[in-house]
């Protein structure tokens, strides 16, 4: 069941996703050498409560943390954990939070210190395979234009794009329907229309698409690192418009 939204909905949506724009800043500013995982969970869980919000991944289906953190070779749902951060790691932060009954979710994927060049391009590509997806959220598209977007910008230039986690849709609740895959083909799926919302997430990794891991853990099957890119995305009258940006 796709819940559209109204323009009054999607100007709540709008300070939710501010409210978690500015918490990712902060956050990217704490990612340095020697900063463990749950000490940057803490900074998250501070900011959101003190931004009247409530985080939303603390708690859900068990989730221990405010915070996805997700180093390497881990695609997402990383714990927060005691163990710090050394130069050359990628970081995957993802976060999510309510704000008077609205959802927002989004994830950036950042340096820790001075990286290698091919962890750079991994996570330039994927950020640009978001907004290459996003071209194509107009009305009267297809889902599966989106889906295409993302996977081919991905697969042309190498990269390899996971298949056993996908984006969703999001309003009251985190994940609504539908799915969307980065993944797919372009002319299928449902078509998109105004008041639809959507998180649009890829995750790509250096080396094959294929993951592995049981209960949240999601890593590589090949041990080369990823990353991950999301906002929350309003269809509107004017067009798409992210609203974590
Ligand atoms: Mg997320
Ligand atoms: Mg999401």
């Amino acid at each position: 069941m796709i819940y559209l939204k109204s323009r009054d909905e999607i100007e709540h949506m709008r300070k939710s996703g501010g409210i978690l724009r500015d918490c990712l800043l902060f956050l990217e500013e704490r990612v340095k050498p020697g900063v463990s995982t749950k000490r940057l969970d803490e900074f998250a869980y501070e900011y959101i409560v003190r931004h009247d919000s409530k985080p939303s991944f603390l708690g859900y289906g068990g989730f221990p943390g405010t915070i996805c953190a997700s180093v390497d070779d881990v695609v997402v749902h990383g714990f927060p954990s005691d163990k710090r951060l050394k130069e050359g790691e990628i970081l995957s932060i993802d976060c999510g939070l309510i704000f008077k009954g609205w959802q927002a979710d989004a994830a950036r994927t950042v340096a820790v210190g001075e990286i290698s060049e091919e962890k750079r391009a991994l996570i330039d590509v994927t950020r640009e395979s978001f907004f290459e997806g996003v071209k194509h959220f107009k009305a009267g598209g297809r889902l599966g234009d989106i889906s295409h977007a993302v996977q081919t910008y991905c697969e042309s230039r190498g990269y390899g794009v996971v298949r056993s986690m996908v984006g969703h849709g999001i309003g009251r609740e985190m994940h609504e329907d539908p799915s969307v895959p980065n993944f797919g083909k372009e002319g299928h799926g449902i078509r998109l229309e105004e008041g639809l919302v959507l998180a649009i997430e890829p995750m790509i990794t250096l080396g094959t698409w294929e993951t592995t891991g049981t209960g949240w853990t999601c890593v590589t099957k090949d041990g080369k690192p990823a990353a991950h890119y999301e906002n929350t995305v309003a269809l509107t009258e004017h067009g798409a418009e992210i609203l974590t940006l």
